[in-house]
């Protein structure tokens, strides 16, 4: 098995309904399939739910998306749309990071996303491309700091050294993105979590 079909069974076994997706495409049909017409679907800043198409095609779908990126856009409220994501029929988000042995490693600023992951709707659809899987919790930890953290704050206009100078420094920012770290090793009580793992580079 190569490491995508490993994580695949890993988290199968774990409970979680989880598939391989070929590519972007493939990726949203099986959103699009698990996700009903008039679902309301909140959404975790991603890159990767953009890149693949997936936002756009919920939205000529009819389906209502509560993001706060889509938010910033219509000079919606943000903190009203981050409550109404909470409590949304479906919880669409990517992940920082996935380990071989089916963890999903998530580091949060606000701490919306992360906990809408697992005390949010009770149907969770991850997203993410290969680029995004990692040994262990460790690695995964340090995969986010280094890749991720540097990306997210520029994309963000923030000014955390992880920004400014391409490190992590373990600031004091009062800007800073890590506030809590989230490691989901099962599906939660309840909840009912999709994870599409695509053969390809999506986000960071
Ligand atoms: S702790 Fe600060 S510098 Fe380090 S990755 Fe997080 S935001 Fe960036």
């Amino acid at each position: 098995m190569n490491d995508i079909e490993k994580t695949i069974d890993a988290l199968n076994k774990k409970g979680f309904k989880a598939v391989i997706a070929t590519d972007a495409n493939d990726a949203v049909s099986y959103v699009i399939s698990v996700i009903g017409h008039d679902d309301t679907v909140g959404m975790g800043g991603s890159m990767t739910l953009f890149e693949t198409g997936i936002v756009d095609s919920l939205l000529k779908r009819g389906n209502t998306i509560y993001s706060g990126e889509l938010a910033d856009r219509c000079g919606q409220d943000k903190n009203e749309v981050r409550h109404k994501a909470m409590t949304a029929d479906v919880y669409l988000t990517s992940t920082n990071a996935l380990t071989l042995d089916g963890d999903l490693i998530n580091i949060d600023g606000t701490g919306n996303r992360a906990s809408a992951m697992f005390y949010g709707p009770n149907k969770v659809i991850f997203v993410a491309g290969k680029n995004k899987l990692t040994a262990n919790p460790h690695t995964a930890v340090v995969r986010i700091k280094k890749v991720a953290c540097p990306q997210n704050a520029r994309r963000l206009g923030l000014s955390t050294p992880c920004a400014t100078e391409n490190r992590c420094t373990d600031c004091d920012s009062d800007q800073r993105m890590c506030n809590v770290t989230v490691r989901i090793q099962r599906p939660t009580r309840g909840k009912e979590m999709h994870v599409v793992l695509i053969d390809g580079e999506f986000g960071y």
